[in-house]
């Protein structure tokens, strides 16, 4: 197939390169990938965050080139990033996010989807429905982490839902919160980041501002101030629920958390069915979320405009 671009990570540094086609393993989906999100773990990786050496990504759309099986060729498709061995403890219990052998698809063991193909195991391949965009398709991945709270965190109807950082992923996962029915405020400390929450249908409130108390409380601040923050705005007895992995060390005062008795979660990937049938159901008005659209030969100049301070979602189109 001649020669084809790839964004690839290398001793921390990015650059374009020529790769060759991926050649899938037995069961492998072979994906021609036609659009994907730069997101915050790319940049992290590129910090190094964790040493990572090869093709980068792990959020994308794209078209099923060949199956095995014959079914979703050609099919327009969404992948979930982590690959598992199906034969663990925890993948014997289900829980293949925490697989023993896992690898994860531009993070970890796995070229990503930042090239123009990307070959992934068949049970991590989901069909986009046909009413969904390929923008709402590129942003399941960070939505799924979304809708995992509603997997792991009980929240019962009149109970109030707090957001903490009005990032991409603080915007994304309140969205979806709100879309499952929660009574949901987006906490923040950028005005026109909450004009777009507003703007999205969702309620904001300054962090200076707000005192709570919620039942719940998102960190999706990126921060390690974020969780003396939720710490702060949670109800006594109520859940903070912790989206970022910050490369840093907490220094906290715990004794609240024992004498208030707060519960702590940790919350990482979540599922795609639920959050594709979500978007299914629910025009989630996403497109605001998206600050620009690059082609995946000036990948290096995308990464650069992701990490400008307050940069929203960028994506390649490839
Ligand atoms: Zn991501
Ligand atoms: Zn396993």
């Amino acid at each position: 197939m001649g020669c084809l671009k790839a964004l690839l990570c290398d001793g921390g540094q990015i650059r374009l390169a020529d790769v060759a086609t991926p050649v899938p393993s037995p069961g492998d989906v072979l994906i021609r990938v036609t659009m994907a999100g730069i997101c915050n773990t790319d940049l992290e990786v590129t910090a190094g965050y964790r040493p990572f050496t090869g093709i980068l990504g792990h959020e994308f759309v794209g078209m099923v080139e060949s199956d095995p099986l014959g079914e979703l060729t050609g099919k327009r498709v969404v992948g979930s990033i982590n690959v598992y061995c199906g034969e663990c403890p925890y993948c014997r219990r289900g829980e293949t996010s925490h697989c023993l052998e896992r690898t994860a698809i531009g993070i970890n063991g796995r070229d990503g989807a930042f090239a123009e193909f990307l070959a992934l195991p068949r049970p991590n391949v989901h069909v986009v429905p046909a009413g969904l965009g390929d923008i709402e398709a590129v942003l399941v991945e960070p939505l799924a982490a979304g809708m995992r709270v509603v997997e792991q965190v009980h929240i019962q109807p009149g109970h109030s839902v707090a957001v903490l950082g009005d990032g991409k992923l603080g915007l994304l996962s309140a969205r979806v919160l709100s879309a499952t029915g929660s009574n949901v405020v987006v906490v923040g400390k950028h005005g026109h980041k909450l004009s777009l929450a507003r703007s999205m249908g969702l309620r904001t409130a300054a962090v200076d501002d707000f005192t709570g108390p919620a039942d719940v409380v998102l960190d999706c601040t990126g921060s390690v101030s974020g969780l003396e923050t939720a710490v702060r705005l949670v109800r006594s007895g109520g859940t903070i629920v912790l989206k970022t992995t910050v490369a840093g060390k907490y220094k906290i005062d715990l004794s609240p958390i024992v004498v208030r008795e707060i519960r702590i979660v940790g919350s990482r990937c979540g599922p795609f069915a639920p959050t594709l049938a979500l978007l299914e159901r629910h025009n989630l008005d996403l497109a605001g979320v998206v600050e620009a659209v690059y082609p995946l030969d000036r990948g290096v100049e995308a990464f650069e405009h992701a990490r400008r301070k307050g940069a929203l979602k960028i994506l390649l189109s490839i």
